[in-house]
This record gives structure tokens, sequence and C-alpha cells, in this order.
């Protein structure tokens, strides 16, 4: 059809978004990301970063990429299997290793390249892969480009996983239990012991995503294997530096089989230019931080149970939270998207979650408390929740 236009679509799919208010507005930071930012020109207290420790800010991470930058370059030229292995990356590595007390670990672009990279070299034809309901979208992309049957479990059902494995168990050559650690919309933390233990009954292979346990769970912020003390049990575990340590990229942690598996079989990893030095050095200096500093991890932790306590003596509903992510129940989308409009005014910035990414009467502001936070800033944004939670009548 010579009258056909090529890209119109693109606008009236936009256009449906915007009129349905799930389109994304995007706000500008103006300067670094810190527990008191400026966004759009104003200057409000950040409750909705993943920068859960302020490591970006750190005076020992910032230095390490700038000097990286004076050793090694903008740029590593290449993708590691050819040229752009550096000898930063075999030491990120290998301390990534020490820290999560594992044999060897492997540094993907990102956490999502990671999922989407090795769950589809883990399980194929004739396999089963058992994922939890809400699950995050990488892990279910990762689960997308494999051939391999798909059980999804309830969430953090250890009842249903079990019914799963026992489908599984049936005809599958090989089963792979995919869990976040941390699930991100409502700061719940998965049964990764029972998980672990129920598997190994089945022979099952595990794999956690501990994107947001990282730093935050565990001993000295090992994450959420090490919080259920079942690391031997874990085959697999993914993190990411973009979370709270504060940099960005991916990584698994486990077995040298394991490393040299998804090294020789991950698309994602094989086909995509390695990490530039800066970020590669400052990723090392956050895992050194975490190492030494245990204080940043205590400040998260106390920030978090003041906030939270805060929060429901104030007579507002946090859900099922355990972790620093801290929801405020709402609702309906219109009160959780003018509750987080009205914070802006007043200086606090935490962004509404509403349908389609959590159920249409489950909408809610999602706080991350921040170790950088001071408690004045936790006593400010306080009084504007209770202000603006009495101007919209959700409390009394
Ligand atoms: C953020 C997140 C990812 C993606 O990590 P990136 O390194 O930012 O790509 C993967 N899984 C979970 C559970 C996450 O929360």
């Amino acid at each position: 059809m010579a009258n056909r236009d090529p890209t119109s679509w693109m606008r009236a799919e936009y256009e449906s978004l915007v009129a349905q208010s799930l389109d994304w507005k995007l706000r500008v930071l103006q300067g670094p990301s810190a527990p008191r930012s400026i966004v759009d020109g104003k200057t409000v207290i950040m409750l909705c970063s993943n920068n859960y420790l302020n490591l970006s800010n750190h005076p020992k991470v910032k230095r390490a990429a700038r000097e990286a930058i004076k050793t090694h370059g903008a740029g590593s030229g290449s993708v590691r299997p050819i040229a752009g292995n550096m000898d930063l990356h075999e030491e990120l590595e290998r301390r990534i290793a020490r820290f999560k007390r594992r044999e060897a670990a492997l540094f993907y672009m990102s956490g999502f390249a990671g999922n989407a990279g090795l769950i589809s070299q883990l399980a194929g034809d004739g396999d089963a892969i058992l994922t939890d309901e809400l699950n995050h979208g990488s892990i279910i992309d990762g689960v997308r480009l494999t051939k391999a049957q798909r059980i999804i479990y309830r969430h953090r059902d250890v009842g249903d996983l079990e019914r799963a494995l026992k489908e599984a168990d049936v005809s599958a050559k090989k089963i792979l239990v995919v869990s976040d650690g941390v699930f991100s919309m409502d700061g719940d933390i998965a049964p990764v012991g029972e998980i672990a233990k129920l598997s190994e009954s089945f022979g099952a292979m595990v794999y956690i995503d501990d994107a947001h346990g990282e730093g935050v769970l565990g001993d000295g912020g090992r994450g959420v294997a090490s919080h259920f003390h079942v690391e031997e049990k874990i085959q697999v575990e993914l993190g990411t530096f973009s979370k709270a340590l504060g940099v960005v990229g991916g990584y698994v942690a486990g077995s040298n089989d394991l490393r040299n598996y998804a090294l020789n079989k991950s698309r994602t990893w094989l086909l995509s230019g390695s990490h530039p030095p800066a970020v590669t050095a400052a990723c090392t200096a956050a895992i050194d931080v975490l190492e030494t500093e245990p204080r940043h991890v205590k400040k998260l932790w106390s920030n978090t149970k003041y906030f939270k306590k805060r929060l429901v003596s104030l007579g507002f509903d946090i859900g099922r939270s355990e972790t620093p992510i801290t929801p405020v129940m709402l609702g309906d989308s219109a009160t959780a998207k003018r509750f987080s409009d009205r914070l802006f005014e007043e200086g606090v910035f935490a962004l509404p979650i509403v349908y389609p990414m959590v159920a249409k009467d489950k909408a809610r502001i999602r706080n991350i408390v921040n170790a950088g936070l001071k408690r004045q800033d936790l006593d400010d944004a306080l009084a504007a929740y209770e202000k603006i939670g009495k101007e919209l009548s959700v409390i009394a």
C-alpha cells in the first residue's frame, strides 16, 4: 500500500498512553543524586532513588573513577572476549567473588543484561523454569527467550512452588527456580531459605535476583542469601551496581563452572562492549567501601526503622514492606498521583506506582529510604506526609 504511513501508529499509541495517564513524564536532576537533590529547579528530599547507601557520592568511589580514566582512558575499546578485557574488569570480578564469598563472578553491562543473557542459557527445550508471579521484568524477558516450559507460582507461596516443582518433576530434564530476593514494588522479601531447601529436594537449580538486597540485607550487605544463611544452596546470585552500590553494571556470582559457562554462552555478555574503566573502578571502590565502612548499612536500617515507625504512627498503611522500600498505600491511582504532586510542591520527591505496575486498587507512593538522609530530612518528609495525608483525607 503506497499510502501506508510507516510511523503514525507510534503517535497514536503514545497519545493513548497520555489519555490514560500511563505515560512517563521525565523529571530532570540538575546535579548529583543526593539526599537533597535539585530536581526540575527545586531542592527536594530524595525518597525515590535506588542509591540506598549514597555511594554514588562517596569520595573513594568518585576518586576511583577519575584515577581509572587517567590510567586506562575513557572507553574499553571492545567486547570482553576480544580486546576489551582489562585488568580492571578482572580485579572487580575477584572483589565481587570475595565479597559474596563465592568462587567466581562475572560482570555484565547491567542486571537486566545479566538476566536476559543468562536465564536464557540455563534452561531450554525440555526443561522447566519456575518463576514467582511478581518477578522483575528482566527475569520475565530472560524466561521468554527460552523454549523451556514456564510455570508461574503464586507470590512468595512455598506451597505453590512445591506444586510447581512436582509438576515440573514429571517430565523436565532440568528445573530452574527463579525469584527476586527483595520485590521492588512492595519491599517484601522472598522466602529464600525455604525456596532453597525445597528446590534442593527436587534437584532444582536456584537463581536469586538480589538487585534490591545487595548492600541492604545480610552480613555487611551481602544480600538475601546471606540473610537466610543459605549461600551454599543458591547456585546463581545476580546483583547490580545500579542500586545500593551507587554506580551501574550487573553481575552473577557462583561457582567457577557458572562463570565459565556464562561467559561462553551469554550473548548479552559476549556481544556488548565492556564497561569503561571509570565505571569498573568505581564499582570495585564501592565494594571496598561496603567491606570497610559498615556504618552505611547500619544507618540505612536505622533510618528505615525510624521512617516506617513514624509513618505507621501517623496512620499510613505501608503494606507488607520489610526493607527500606516503603510503599504508602493510597488505593486509586488519582489519589496516588495527586499525593506525589503535592509532596513535590512541599519539597519531597517520591513517585507514585500505579496500574499496570500494580493492581488498580493498589496504587501507592513508593519511598526508598536512604542512608544519607539526616534525621531532619526524615522529619521534614514526615511533616509533608502528615500535612498532605490530612489534606487528602488519607489519614485522620
Ligand atoms: C533494577 C533491577 C534489575 C535491573 O538491574 P540493572 O542493573 O539496573 O539493569 C534487575 N532485577 C531486579 C529485581 C531489579 O530491581
